[in-house]
């Protein structure tokens, strides 16, 4: 560390290239400065301003003068049967979210969380019972990918990244976009947008600013019932922007070539499962570029809800392939240690000890 007293300097992490470049300008140091120090953190891993040799001895203590590198700590891992780890991440002030990292044969995929709970409500969600605690900063959102990294082999080093942990992520619009712009970016963390997805319950005006920011990343919503009946109980978001919106919202989303959205839908026995609901969400979805992702409801214990049968949910998906649809199972990861999303977190919130 640079800096002893943290509590005065600015974290570097978060710190975005457009920031850098007017702290620079107010130096009088050139532009392409940034891209200099910006290589040596994000591509060498440097973490100490003095060993960053291509840089004047001058910028080097302005620089650890002026910041900090924190990242939030890795306070608990734990092992699942099928490779995935999951991570609690305590931050600066104590809290804590929860990532999961999943290995698959072509990737390596880190889930990371954008709140310390979330305030939607969503009935089927661990996370709702924590209501929102505080947003993430971009620092601590990106923080999350590069210190698990850090600790991973170099095998094992994160390809994807998905937006899908605790919190809803354009409920913190600003920090989850900045954390985004420094995750894509090729001066920084070098992620190809094609490999990152932000999951929304379907804030549609923020969904609306989102693409406006011209980020080109992968956009994966919610939808989890095929009328507003079921989806206001499921969703309370749904009284504010029901189905139809959210839908209209979608089909006016520019897309690059050859991209499709991801349409989440959790199946719940008895809820949104039949086959009628399978024939409302094709309706829903004719002329949305998209592919669909139905994940089996993952129980936790005080849950009102079941996930249905396997021959169930086979159903339902041959029902959205036969209307020429991309439906795929996504078998729940790490169920066996508490894999669904806000379940870690909110044990030790309970103070059960794992
Ligand atoms: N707030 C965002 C991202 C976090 S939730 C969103 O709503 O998309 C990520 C995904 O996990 C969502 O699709 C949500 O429907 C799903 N999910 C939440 N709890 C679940 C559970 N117990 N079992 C299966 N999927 C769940």
């Amino acid at each position: 560390m640079n800096s002893p007293d943290t509590s005065k300097t600015q974290n570097f992490f978060g710190t975005s290239e457009a920031e850098l470049k007017e702290i620079f300008s107010q130096w009088n140091v050139e532009a392409y400065r940034v891209h200099q120090v910006f290589t040596w953190v994000y591509h060498y891993h440097c973490r100490d301003f003095s060993e960053m040799s291509n840089i004047s001895k001058s910028l080097r203590s302005q620089l650890a003068e002026r910041f900090h590198f924190s990242l939030p700590k890795v306070q608990q891992r734990t092992h699942s049967k099928d490779g995935s780890i999951k991570y609690l991440m305590e931050l600066n002030d104590g809290a804590v979210v929860e990532c999961v990292w999943m290995p698959s044969e072509s990737r390596k995929t880190l889930c990371l969380s954008t709140q310390v709970g979330c305030r939607l409500n969503c009935s089927f969600c661990l996370t709702a019972s924590l209501g929102l605690k505080r947003n993430l900063t971009a620092c601590e959102i990106i923080g999350q990918h590069i210190a698990i990294n850090e600790e991973l082999e170099e095998k094992d080093q994160i390809t994807n990244v998905v937006f899908m942990g605790m919190g809803e992520p354009l409920d913190n619009y600003g920090p989850v976009v900045d954390a985004l712009r420094l995750m894509i970016s090729p001066e920084a963390m070098k992620v190809s947008t094609r490999k990152v997805t932000v999951s929304t319950s379907g804030l549609v005006e923020k969904m609306k600013a989102f693409q406006e920011e011209n980020l080109h990343i992968n956009l994966a919503i919610s939808l989890n019932a095929s009328d507003n009946v079921t989806r206001d109980r499921l969703m309370p978001i749904n009284k504010k922007y029901p189905i139809e919106v959210l839908i209209d919202c979608l089909k006016k989303y520019p897309l690059k070539p050859q991209r499709r959205h991801t349409i989440e839908y959790v199946l719940l026995e008895g809820i949104n499962d039949s086959d009628e609901d399978a024939q409302r969400l094709a309706k829903w979805l004719q002329g949305v570029p998209c592919k669909i992702n139905l994940i089996p409801f993952n129980a936790f214990d005080s849950a009102e809800y079941r996930p249905p049968s396997d021959q169930r949910v086979l159903k339902f998906q041959n029902y959205l392939i036969e209307q020429n649809f991309s439906a795929f199972i996504r078998k729940n990861r790490a169920t066996d240690i508490l894999g669904a999303c806000g379940q870690l977190a909110t044990q030790v919130e309970v103070g059960t000890p794992r």
